[in-house]
């Protein structure tokens, strides 16, 4: 195994993995709320998980936390307070880290906001998806647009920083009403705008039952109309569906995208975490029941496995290259303890295809790079023809890169 020379910044996702109800497009670990949550069972739990996850990062500093889900907002802020109080009593955790939780619009999270800020919450993402009526319905959201306006004006009251997630290419929806969502959003001032194409996705019920989505030429005009309002109004666009403010990138994402470590906590959370021989990736029993007891008894992985050299270059590409100024050349060997010579093939391949662009110190993908991600892609799997690609593509971002 390649050593590496130093240890990447690591971050800690906490899933919780209860909704109110199931959204038709959701393909994430996430479970229809049916009587009491469990609370403080499961932060009893995650508090049992962080433990047992203790030796494996002990002494390294936490830079970004992140609860996600699932509808975390669900949980009472006292027991996010809880939770945090954990953390913090068995991590070092940077005084200046980003701490993120996600929200729906509803006025029975709303009232929970400013709990949640003294908790310790420092970033609210909030579940928008669309600021119109009848697009939340079509896509089975249980909140309406005048929930939605509530949330966001909330949390930019009470936040220091805050994201809202929007979707386009909704079923029925025009070029006009997809940039409008996007115009509202700007409108509230929100320091990070994630706007995602909505997918059918495998194991979901629109993919069982596909609505009548836009063409793709209309969903194409939608990101670029997307993308275009954002930039003019002063907005980064830093990675495929992320647009923030000068000093507003989701600090938390960066780090997945930067090939960084985590600690997964909570039903079905994926950890990362680098060793300087080794890369171990860690998945977390999925069923919330048996997350629970599996925490208790002190161990809730059901799967663990070390990441081959040759599997590295795949795993640090599909993250790095979705971000539009790319990676500095260096950060490939400080990640994956590989020389960048290892990759040297694919790299020229790329770049003579059009896919990527380089110098002495960058390499980014070019436009055509990010439109055919897969393309660009595929060639750093060869190294290693035997692994199967969709089981690493599946584990390397934690569920941040998808809306909620
Ligand atoms: S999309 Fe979000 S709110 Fe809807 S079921 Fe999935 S995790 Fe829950």
């Amino acid at each position: 195994m390649a050593r590496l020379a130093e240890l990447p910044p690591l971050s800690l996702y906490v899933h919780i993995p209860w909704c109110l109800r199931k959204c038709p497009y959701c393909d994430f670990n996430s479970h229809e709320k049916r009587g009491e949550l469990p609370e403080a069972q499961y932060v009893d739990a995650l508090t049992a998980d962080l433990e047992a996850a203790l030796a494996n990062v002990w002494g390294r500093r936490i830079h970004t936390i992140f609860i996600g889900g699932g509808t975390p907002s669900l949980f009472s802020p006292a027991s996010i307070d809880r939770l945090l109080t954990a953390i913090r009593t068995r991590l070092p955790v940077d005084p200046e880290a980003e701490v993120t939780l996600e929200a729906n619009p509803g006025t029975f999270e709303i009232e929970r906001f400013r709990g949640f800020r003294d908790a310790g919450i420092n970033r609210l993402s909030i579940g928008v998806q669309s600021f119109d009526d009848a697009r939340l319905a079509a896509i089975g959201r249980v909140h309406g647009a005048k929930e939605a306006r509530a949330a966001v004006q909330a949390a930019m009251a009470i936040f220091p920083t805050m994201n809202v997630d929007l979707m386009y290419a909704l079923p029925g929806q025009s070029l006009d009403q997809a940039l409008a969502d996007v115009r509202e959003a700007i409108a509230f001032g929100a320091p990070h705008v994630s706007a995602y194409h909505l997918t059918l996705e495998p194991d979901t019920n629109f993919y069982r039952n596909p609505p009548a989505l836009p063409a793709d030429d209309l969903a194409a005009d939608m990101q670029e109309g997307v993308e275009s309002l954002l930039a003019s109004a002063g907005y980064e666009h830093y990675e495929t569906s992320a647009f923030a403010k000068p000093k507003n990138r989701a600090r938390h994402n960066v780090n997945y995208w930067t090939y960084g470590d985590y600690v997964g906590l909570g039903a079905g959370a994926h950890g990362k975490i680098s060793l300087r021989d080794r890369i171990t990736r860690e998945i977390r029993e999925r069923k919330p029941q048996t997350y629970l007891r599996a925490a208790l008894d002190g161990d809730a992985i059901c799967e663990r496995r070390e990441v081959a050299d040759g599997e590295r270059p795949f795993e640090f590409m599909l993250n790095a290259l979705r971000l539009i100024d790319g990676f500095p050349l260096d950060l490939f060997t400080r990640r994956t303890g590989l020389p960048i010579s290892t990759v040297e093939p694919q790299l020229a391949a790329a770049e003579a295809a059009g896919l990527i662009a380089r110098d002495h110190a960058t390499i980014r993908p070019t436009e055509r790079g990010r439109r055919f991600l897969n393309d660009l892609l595929e060639p750093f799997l060869e190294p290693a023809p035997a692994r199967p690609a969709a089981r690493v593509i599946n584990i390397s971002s934690p569920g941040t890169a998808r809306p909620s």
